[in-house]
């Protein structure tokens, strides 16, 4: 978080940065406002009988923007959880769906609480009693408003929401579609769990595909052999940082989390430090790098793509001229101040702006949400077709390789590979790498394509908004 007096807000950098991205476009202040503005925040406070005492919570859903809906956003479970944050958080997600085409408004949620300090129980009781509230009033509806993990929720907690939707509405054919994020047994997809991280991964694929790009970073080459240092093991720094450094030849030199960091100028192997964090609860020990008890220190140390991946506001005026990546890819929601940013742009580092950078989840969220309203799991239908479409042609060329004694055989790993059909996994990786690459486009296409745009962000804004406002027009407004 922002140490600096003069920093603003989470909210008020969002709105500076719409703000700066709106200048550059030609609407009506009208309509502009009408984007800008969250249009309803629902605030609710209830109590829990816990432990021989009732406790009281207080919780949030924010509506942002219903230009489409159902609308879309996470559930966020901690204690730092605020009107303004949640109210950003929203905005954001609005931003996001339309620039990688999910259909959704945007939304987002938060309950004031600590998951540590209550067991399992204790928290589906709060749980629930939240999703209660949400759900009768339709702030919980798979054609309303479909809420979904977010930090300090996941699969466990969208189980319970949905289980908790399905009791008040025992006939709902598409009850499953009011929450995305679920474990496989509930209604899940196949690749939820990964695809922020995932998402992550193939953004900067993406980044590394555009030589316009990769110049203006001051970088060259490939991912392959970029340092990289990942603030946050959670969920989303946890499968960005696996991918890149186990799939892409990318070393993760550097791990931050709250209670110290971990160096290892060689690369970290990430699944045995999270394995080590899991048990131990603290980076502190692990034999494969070096333990650094300041961690936020290594958020400026010497590194190519800089990701923080955990909370909003790291990257801030504090911080932001030592800052000696070239690249930062936000796969968190807002970790660069709105001030830090504009420091950032004037050194020249290029900036993955977060509703590009972490839109894989919210991606992956549609697909899911589209298998709940279809009720078949992706691929079920075609899958063996294609694979035995695919046995006729190697067939045919093992036919014609005796027949006409032309010496060769097929490679056995190209032949099991090409034999087997896509499952939901496949067909869901192959949809988010899709959605990663068409949004990319969209945004450099005005990055290097207008000279009055400089960073990705501005781009990113602007392809955003761009959709909502057509949208809003088509609806005459
Ligand atoms: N909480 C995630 C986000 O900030 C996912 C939202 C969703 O899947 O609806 O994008």
């Amino acid at each position: 978080m922002s140490t600096s007096k003069n920093e603003p807000s989470f909210r008020e950098s969002v709105d500076l940065m719409f703000n700066r991205a709106v200048d550059l476009m030609d609407l009506k202040p009208g309509l502009v406002e009408k984007i800008r503005v969250c249009n309803a925040t629902y605030t609710v406070r209830f109590g829990v009988r816990l432990r021989g005492d009732i406790h009281t919570f207080t919780g949030y859903r924010s509506v942002h923007s219903e230009h489409m809906e159902p609308v879309k956003g996470g559930i966020r479970f901690s204690l730092g959880v605020n009107q303004n944050e949640v109210e950003a958080l929203a905005a954001l997600m609005t931003y996001k769906c339309a620039l990688v085409e999910a259909p959704f408004g945007g939304s987002k949620g938060g309950l004031c609480v600590d998951p540590k300090a209550w067991d399992e129980h204790e928290m589906e009781l709060i749980t629930r009693r939240f999703a209660y509230e949400l759900i009768k009033r339709d702030l919980i509806n798979p054609s309303q408003n479909v809420p979904a993990p977010d930090m300090g929720t996941g699969e466990r907690e969208m189980a319970w929401i949905a289980d908790q939707y399905k009791r008040m509405h025992t006939t709902d054919i598409n009850g499953a579609a009011c929450v995305t994020g679920k474990p496989i047994n509930a209604g899940g997809i196949h690749g939820r769990t990964e695809a922020t991280g995932r998402g992550v991964q193939y953004a900067l694929r993406a980044f590394f595909r555009d030589d316009e790009g990769i110049k203006k970073a001051g970088l060259s080459g490939t991912l392959d052999g970029k340092r990289v240092i990942v603030q946050g093991l959670g969920n989303v720094g946890y499968h960005a940082a696996k991918f890149l450094s186990e799939e892409d030849g990318a070393p993760v030199v550097g791990v931050i989390e709250y209670n110290g960091a971990i160096w290892n100028s060689e690369g970290i192997d990430i699944e045995a430090l999270k394995q080590h964090i899991l048990a131990e609860g603290t980076p502190k020990g692990f034999a494969g790098g070096t333990f650094v008890e300041d961690g936020t220190a290594m958020l400026e140390n010497d590194c190519d793509i800089l990701i923080p991946a955990a909370l909003e506001g790291v990257i801030n005026l504090d911080n932001a001229d030592g800052v000696k990546a070239k690249l930062i890819v936000e796969a968190a929601n807002g970790p660069v101040t709105a001030g830090a940013d504009a420091i950032l742009r004037d050194k020249g580092v290029v900036i993955i702006p977060d509703m590009y950078a972490n839109a894989g989840g919210v991606t992956v969220s549609y697909f899911e949400w589209v298998k709940n309203l279809s009720h078949i799991r992706f691929g079920r239908m075609g899958r063996r077709q294609e694979e035995s479409r695919h046995q006729l042609i190697v067939d045919e060329l093992e036919r014609i390789s005796r027949d006409t004694s032309i010496n060769w055989t097929l490679n056995p790993d190209f032949k099991s590979k090409y034999l087997r059909g896509a499952g939901e996994l496949e067909l869901v990786r192959s949809g988010l790498d899709d959605t990663m690459r068409i949004a990319y486009e969209s945004m450099a296409e005005v990055w290097h394509g207008r000279d009055d745009v400089t960073d990705l962000r501005t781009a990113a804004y602007l392809v955003a908004i761009g959709k909502v406002a057509s949208s809003y027009h088509s609806k005459g407004l």
